[in-house]
């Protein structure tokens, strides 16, 4: 396994499995830089692996981290949502306009913004979980 440490780029990259900050940790098999895929520590096990992978193969895990993440955050972020209209005195869904929308989306409550950030860490988790045990993506 040839991990490539201490490479810079100039704009932020991801993680290729995680989604999050990859820091200067890169994976290529033949030590190209231009091939690598950006990894953060904490999926570096999982690089070899994942470099393998067929675009097919990473689009299924993916697709299964979204939902393990839209699945566990829906309840909380259903109810941040419905707390905002509250606080704006919505009681009906009729009175929502685009207007409340954008504004509710611009300025995200703490509630929303802890649930997708609760979406985010399990969908990393659930990346790092499914590809380490070789669960089958479809
Ligand atoms: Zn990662």
């Amino acid at each position: 396994m040839t991990i490539l440490a201490g490479h810079r780029e100039q704009q932020p990259t991801i993680c290729a499995i995680c989604a999050r900050q990859a820091e200067s940790l890169a994976y290529s098999p033949s030590g190209d830089l231009r091939k690598a895929i950006w990894i953060c520590a904490p999926c570096t096990p999982l690089a070899r692996k994942t470099y393998a992978m067929t675009d097919k193969t990473l689009n299924e895990y993916e697709s299964r981290a979204i939902f393990a993440a839209a699945k566990s955050v829906a309840p909380s972020l259903i109810e941040a949502v419905l707390t905002e209209l509250w606080d704006r005195n919505i009681d009906s869904l009729s009175a929502i306009t685009p207007e409340i929308i954008t504004a509710i989306s611009e300025t995200p409550s703490l509630a929303i913004k802890d649930a997708i950030g609760s979406a985010l860490a399990t969908y990393g988790a659930t990346m790092r979980e499914e590809i380490g045990n070789d669960n089958p993506p479809f």
